[in-house]
């Protein structure tokens, strides 16, 4: 079997309501799905990260993985490890990466299917059928139409929560800070435990890098009270990460500090963090992900999967990743719930606060042709989604530190 061709597709899918972030707004997430063709007919599903300039990046790609067969995955994967470097080139490598990571995800859909066996099984077994959730809460600004977002404090986060806990069953939340101003962004963590109590299991922060460290290291030796299981990115890069970790008793976690294997090891030496939220993408793929989760385990810090608005195809891969993976030892949480559609033909579902695997063969996920096209159309229209801007407040830059 011969790997003939790739067809990628940009697609726009729109969120319920626009999600505030410390940097700007989320008005929906653009992603390029990835169909992999091979001459006995099988075709490998992926997704990325990216619209339409990592979409051309795959053609500059193509002697990485045209003419191999899937199950050579590895030596594509090592073809594709050369964009391991960082250099004057970062812009041209990370979206190798993406790329990278799309095309094994495709592979393993393949094998999967010409084995008829689960990407997960192909990966040594699933410990679980179920990969637990926390709910993803977000200060919004209101839909167009003005029915739904609007969260701007402690009384409508808890709305939110509660809305999703009904929902979907969550026992724990990741709230988006650094957004408010962080007297209001801590009054609604006390609002969120006075109201939930321990009902709340899991309770996490992300203010993405946007407190200074005196901010960080004030605001986190207050939200410690409220038992926080960690702060993702609470301040800029590494160096003030370590002088945070030192002072406050509070886990930190990044998916911004550390995104390639050669930030690990002075994250290591510096003792900078707790949990590397591994990015299928950013990092070039899932065995990259896979060797992480050694090095996590060999030097004994945690592991999560970072969320950044992933559609179907690509959340299922995190999903066979997580179950297979004994070191991805927190709960998953995504922005999904948020997102108004799908481009698969059984969008996922939660229960209990989890979702269960798929029982087809691969990944175990189909595409749907008309939304397919529909979103590729809307993508046509609105081009990248780019979240570094705030349209709703004429005038505002984002700036690292805002706090
Ligand atoms: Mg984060």
């Amino acid at each position: 079997m011969k790997i003939t061709k790739v067809v990628c597709t940009p697609v726009h899918i729109p969120m319920e309501a626009p999600l505030r972030w410390s940097m700007g707004v989320e008005n929906g997430t653009t992603r390029t799905i990835v169909e992999l063709h091979t001459d006995e007919g099988v075709v490998g599903l992926g997704e990325t990260y990216g619209g339409a300039s990592t979409a051309a990046r795959f053609r500059s790609a193509e002697p990485f993985f045209i003419g191999y067969d899937p199950l050579e995955v590895s030596r594509i994967v090592k073809n594709f490890e050369v964009f391991r470097t960082t250099s004057e080139q970062s812009a041209l490598t990370i979206e190798l990466r993406y790329v990278a990571a799309a095309i094994e995800m495709a592979c393993w859909d393949i094998i999967g299917k010409i084995q008829n066996k689960r990407v997960c099984d192909l990966w040594g077994g699933a410990d679980s059928e179920l990969v637990p959730f926390v709910a993803y809460l977000f200060y919004r600004y209101k839909s167009r139409d003005g029915k739904l977002g609007g969260e701007d404090g402690p009384e409508s986060i808890c709305d939110q929560y509660a809305d999703h806990v009904s929902r979907f069953g969550f026992t724990g939340l990741k709230l988006k800070t650094g957004v408010l101003n962080p007297v209001i962004e801590r009054a609604t963590v006390r609002r969120l435990r006075e109201t939930f109590g321990d009902q709340i299991q899991h309770l996490r922060v992300d203010p993405n890098q946007v407190w200074c460290t005196a901010t960080a290291i004030n605001e986190l030796k207050k939200l410690a009270e409220y038992d926080l299981e960690y702060c993702e990115d609470p301040t800029f890069n590494l160096e003030g990460m370590s002088r945070v970790r030192a002072t406050v008793p509070v886990p930190l976690a990044t998916n911004m500090a550390v995104l390639n294997f050669d930030q690990v090891a002075p994250m290591l030496r510096m003792w900078a963090l707790d949990v590397i939220l591994v990015d299928p993408y950013f990092w070039g793929g899932i065995t990259q992900c896979k060797k992480l989760a050694a090095v996590a385990e060999t030097f004994g810090f945690g592991l999560a999967i970072h969320s950044d608005r992933e559609l179907g195809i690509g959340m299922t891969a995190s999903l066979h990743l997580w179950a297979t993976t004994p070191s991805l030892c927190h709960k998953y949480d995504s922005h999904y719930p948020f997102q108004v559609d799908d481009i698969i033909t059984q969008p996922l579902r939660w229960k209990d606060g989890s979702v269960a695997l798929p029982k087809g063969p691969g990944l175990g996920v189909e595409i749907d042709r008309d939304k397919l096209n529909k979103y590729h159309q809307l993508y046509l229209k609105k081009g990248d989604e780019i979240e570094f801007f705030d349209s709703q407040r004429p005038g505002w830059i984002p700036h690292v530190p805002l706090w």
